[in-house]
């Protein structure tokens, strides 16, 4: 029995910090947790959840019009009150915060609410007491980045945008990833006027060319404005406007500023400077494949540590790590191949595997199947949106090796395809499935000929 208060404490209760200590606590360790916001963490308070609520929400615009195609008639005023849906979101919010922290006692895990510093290797401090363990996990997650630049306090950001007490007629979005994409489409579907600026040419970095434009040219389509090769060096406010003064020499009058250019790690306030743990020059935790920091008994998952910031990804690696350290499953790892993700735009991307741009770079030899179509719903809707979707194979075998797809659903159909490319499936593995009609996801075991 170890001498000290714990043999396992894990700092931050998120998606990795919480899915570890409930699992290390099944296998009969005595574990304490410290979270010193909200139970859950981002993913629960201020990332996927709210965001997906949000994104339900602004969906119902374009559901009304798409609805008269099909014989619909509104009779008087539509409105949408920003207020009822925060509250009805904070309110679900409240719940599955609530849930977290009692999977977390139910579970035999001893909760600190607090913020947890190193004094030592083996010593953290939370509101004054001090606490020992044998083992301690950094799972502490991010916040979001704000570029520093005169006036960067008269930017928002996405944790902001979850609270505000009134929708904005205008937003101007810094970003071109995930979050400045998914927020520009939920904050246009809610009827704001929406311009994205971003620094590079395109968006969604890293993703298919194919992806990147394709969403481009529909969120212009739903009005959404872009200011690309574009970024802001100065902000001013002008009464309640605020002013971006970007980069080309352009002012840019907005009611919101809102920036997400990536997310910081929650590593300044920890103490890691009383402990061995070294930091790379992002402030992350470099760990090594058994998530093990420079100090061998503090790890470290999440998004604190990984390249990948996804929910599914922190928990797997927090399991994964106390199955190893208290399950007595040496074996246990993490398969980072082909982690599946999606972009909840509109319309919505799901993806998985190498890029087109990807197996350029890799010297491969690959053969693309691709298709575009207007989707049965929108041919009496007299909608314009098209999906798109593409397969990439490679060698004899015709090995797939991406799944790529923007359309309705494909967060859906694209977690379905992450299984069969983790099998090592081919192109006559989709060939041979029967599709399922109507609907469009058999498209992607229908395509017949490859690109020339
Ligand atoms: P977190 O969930 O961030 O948890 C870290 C916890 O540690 C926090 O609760 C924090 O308060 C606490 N903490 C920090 N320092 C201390 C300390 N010193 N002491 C005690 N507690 C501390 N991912 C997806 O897969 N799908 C999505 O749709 C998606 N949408 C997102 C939308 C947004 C707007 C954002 C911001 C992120 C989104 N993500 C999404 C990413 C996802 O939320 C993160 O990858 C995930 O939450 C990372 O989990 P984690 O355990 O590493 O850290
Ligand atoms: P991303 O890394 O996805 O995108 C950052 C964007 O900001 C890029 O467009 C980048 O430009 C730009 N940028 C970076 N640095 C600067 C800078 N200094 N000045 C101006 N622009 C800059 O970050 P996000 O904040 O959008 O999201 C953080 C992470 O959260 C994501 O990477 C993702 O892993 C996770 N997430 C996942 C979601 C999901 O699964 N659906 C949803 C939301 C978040 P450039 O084009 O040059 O690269």
């Amino acid at each position: 029995m170890s001498k000290r208060d714990y043999e396992y404490f894990v700092i931050g209760a998120g998606s990795g910090g919480v899915r570890s200590a409930r699992i290390a606590a099944s296998h009969g360790a005595k574990v304490g947790i410290a979270e010193g916001w909200d139970f859950g963490g981002t993913c629960v308070n201020r990332g996927c959840v709210p965001k997906k609520l949000l994104v339900y929400g602004s969906k119902f615009s374009k559901e009304f019009k798409d609805a008269s195609g099909y014989g619909w008639k509104f009779l008087g005023f539509r409105w949408f009150k920003w207020r009822d849906l925060i509250r009805n979101k904070d309110k679900e919010i409240n719940r599955l915060t609530g849930i977290y922290n009692s999977l977390l006692e139910d579970s035999g895990v001893e909760v600190h609410k607090g913020y947890a510093r190193f004094i030592d290797n083996h010593t953290v401090e939370i509101n004054g007491k001090q606490i020992t363990a044998d083992r301690f996990l950094i799972a502490t997650g991010g916040r979001p980045r704000v570029p520093d630049i005169p006036g960067k306090e008269h930017l928002k950001t996405s944790d902001d945008v979850f609270h505000l007490p009134s929708q904005p007629k205008n937003v101007t979005i810094i970003g071109g990833g995930y979050i400045a994409v998914e927020f520009a489409c939920i904050l246009a579907g809610l009827g704001s006027n929406v311009t994205l600026i971003n620094r590079s040419e395109t968006i969604l970095r890293g993703f298919d060319s194919d992806l990147q434009e394709h969403l481009l040219n529909e969120m212009k389509a739903k009005g959404i404005e872009f200011k690309l090769g574009c970024t802001p060096d100065k902000v001013t406010k002008r009464g309640k406007k605020t002013i971006l003064h970007t980069n080309q020499g352009q002012t840019i009058e907005t009611d919101l500023a809102i920036v997400a250019i990536g997310r910081d790690p929650m590593t300044d306030d920890l103490g890691l400077e009383n402990t061995d743990v070294q930091l790379d020059q992002g402030g992350k935790v470099p760990t090594n494949q058994n998530n093990e920091t420079s100090v061998p008994h503090i790890y470290a998952i999440g998004d604190i540590a990984n390249d990948y910031n996804l929910t599914p990804v922190a928990i797997e690696e927090g399991h994964c790590l106390a199955d190893r350290l208290f399950g007595n499953m040496p074996q246990r790892y993490i398969s980072y191949d082909f982690i599946p993700t999606a972009v909840f735009s509109d319309p919505p991307i799901g993806t998985c595997g190498m890029t087109e741009e990807d197996l350029i770079a890799a010297g491969k030899e690959y053969k693309v199947y691709k298709t575009s179509f207007r989707p049965m719903k929108h041919t009496l809707s007299g909608r314009q949106e098209r999906t798109f979707m593409k397969l990439l194979v490679c060698g004899d075998s015709e090995k797939v090796l991406g799944v790529h797809m923007i359309g309705d659903d494909a967060p859906e159909i694209i977690q379905m395809a992450g299984i069969v490319l983790k099998m090592g499936g081919t192109k006559a593995d989709f060939d041979a499935t029967i599709g399922v009609h109507p609907t469009a996801a058999e498209e992607f075991v229908t395509m017949r000929t490859a690109e020339p």
